[in-house]
């Protein structure tokens, strides 16, 4: 039998390679995918993304039972947990869909490898070799004429705090406590940790945030950032902020953390579990022996076809330069594909959108008022909030509110910034309306579904131009 060339062989199959090597298959391609995990789908299906949504809302349920129920004249005795049901359900959520991409390789005949794929360095022949180890199937080297890396990133360690797996974590344990924490203190206060601190929080646990930074996610709307400051200090989340951990050390099952604050202040904080979740790092390992071009952060170094500067050997997601975020990974992943076979397919960067899973949440994408005011653009803010809204008063979720950008002349929307009621479902429209270049007034033409809370996006579009009816 003549020796297996495959068009294409993916390393990693979360959701940058899992995309891109279905959309191969689609297109004609014999592709193989090497993945380490016996599950396909990253860390965004099996450590973050997903589980940590079924967190989030199973956390909302029990607390909306048990403190916003009775605001609705619905009296119930106080709700009790069963941690272990729910750690079971969000365990139950990502086998299914961890299962449902293993269909569709079925489905589209993609060639699943499980081990740790290691990419050779190319040996001048045509065929590039990935070699598989230390998984279920025997030691092996795939041959392809071309290799997509999509290896992702991992957790960035605090030097003098260093993950041990049980008190001291990051994301993938944080997820999976077997007991509600006594006191949790997180580490960064940027999406891991506050979608992870409010989970805990929910279900019981004291949570405090340190953040080195003297603000909350500091790319986001200053506004909005307020906004869920406040809220989520109602909740009951206690923040230090301009405060680094500088390291830490286990003291009768708890751990001792060492604080520095503004001025060089120092203080001791004792904590149950602490997350850390003060960003993430490419996994990058290995590569630049490969013969890759690294960045001074790690990151592979690709041009617009995502081709490193090893010809026929491509990368994206985590592993290179953007934000770290599943739906980045996967719109590389089908425009790196479709640029193989010659389509001029491209990702709108500066039309990425940003969710935040809080409660409540913030959505945006486009530029903030901060950024187009250094870049000296003339803009004009339309802003409309929840509290003037008829659905988000049916709701009882009045925080917060939607605010529009929009040029000064000629209204086309520059950004979008959200923070409220089901922020990461608006924040759709907003993006569709500026992938088409439209403007305040193609929205306020728009005729919305009422009740809605889509209405909102409609009425800060009017505001824009001193038009919004409900204000
Ligand atoms: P992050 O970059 O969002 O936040 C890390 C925070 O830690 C920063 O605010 C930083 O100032 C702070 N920090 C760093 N060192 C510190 C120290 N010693 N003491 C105190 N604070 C410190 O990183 P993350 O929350 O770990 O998330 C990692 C990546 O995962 C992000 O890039 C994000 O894009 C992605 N993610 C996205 C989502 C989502 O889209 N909803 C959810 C989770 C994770």
């Amino acid at each position: 039998m003549a020796e297996q060339i495959y068009d294409l062989t993916v390393i990693g199959g979360g959701p940058g390679g899992y995309v891109a090597a279905i959309r191969a298959a689609q297109m004609g391609m014999s592709v193989a995918v090497v993945e380490e995990r016996s599950t396909l789908g990253g860390v965004c299906l099996n450590e973050g993304c997903i589980p940590s949504k079924a967190l989030l809302d199973s956390s909302e349920l029990f607390a909306l039972a048990r403190d916003r129920f009775a605001g609705h004249g619905i009296l119930i005795d106080p709700p009790r947990l069963d941690l272990a049901a729910l750690l079971k359900r969000k365990d139950g959520v990502v086998k299914r869909l961890t299962g449902g991409i293993a269909s569709l390789f079925k489905k589209h005949s993609i060639t699943l490898v499980q081990g740790r794929g290691h990419l050779e360095p190319a040996g001048g022949g045509k065929e590039h070799r990935v070699t598989v180890s230390g998984g279920e199937s025997k030691k092996q080297t795939l041959k392809s004429r071309r290799v997509l890396l999509a290896t992702g990133g991992l957790p960035v360690e605090l030097p003098d705090l260093p993950f041990d797996g049980k008190r001291v974590v990051g994301a993938r344990e944080a997820l999976a406590f077997t007991e509600v924490p006594g006191h949790l203190v997180v580490v960064g206060g940027g999406y891991i940790g506050l979608e992870l601190g409010s989970v805990w929080l929910r279900l019981g646990s004291k949570v405090t945030v340190i953040e080195a930074l003297p603000a909350l996610l500091p790319h986001s709307d200053p506004q909005a950032v307020e906004v869920l400051s406040k809220a989520l200090g109602k909740q009951g989340m206690e923040f230090h902020l301009a405060t680094r951990v500088t390291g830490g050390e286990a003291k009768g099952g708890k751990v001792r953390l060492n604080l520095e604050g503004e001025k060089g202040k120092t203080e001791r904080l004792d904590a149950d579990r602490v997350l850390v979740a003060v960003g993430r790092r490419p996994a990058s390992e290995g590569l630049a022996e490969a013969g890759l071009e690294l960045d001074d952060r790690g990151r592979v170094k690709v041009d617009e076809d995502y081709q490193t500067s090893v010809p026929g050997v491509y990368a994206v997601g985590d592993l290179i330069p953007g934000p770290m975020l599943a739906h980045k990974a996967m719109e590389e992943g089908v425009a790196c594909i479709e640029r193989m076979e010659g389509r001029k397919t491209s990702v709108e960067y500066p039309l990425i959108p940003g969710v935040i899973y809080t409660h409540p949440e913030i959505a945006s994408v486009g530029r903030t008022e901060e950024a187009l005011r250094e870049a000296g653009v003339a803009y004009r803010v339309g802003k409309f909030p929840f509290m003037a809204s008829g659905r988000a008063r049916c709701l009882d979720e009045t925080e917060g509110f939607v605010k529009v950008l929009a040029a000064e002349e000629g209204g086309r929307l520059l950004g979008v910034h959200i923070v409220g009621p089901r922020a990461s479902e608006l924040i759709a429209e907003a993006t569709a309306v500026m992938a088409f270049e439209g403007c305040t007034a193609d929205i306020a033409l728009t005729c919305h579904a009422h009740p809605t809370l889509a209405e909102a996006f409609k009425e800060a579009a009017l505001a824009a131009g001193g038009e919004a009816i409900h204000m």
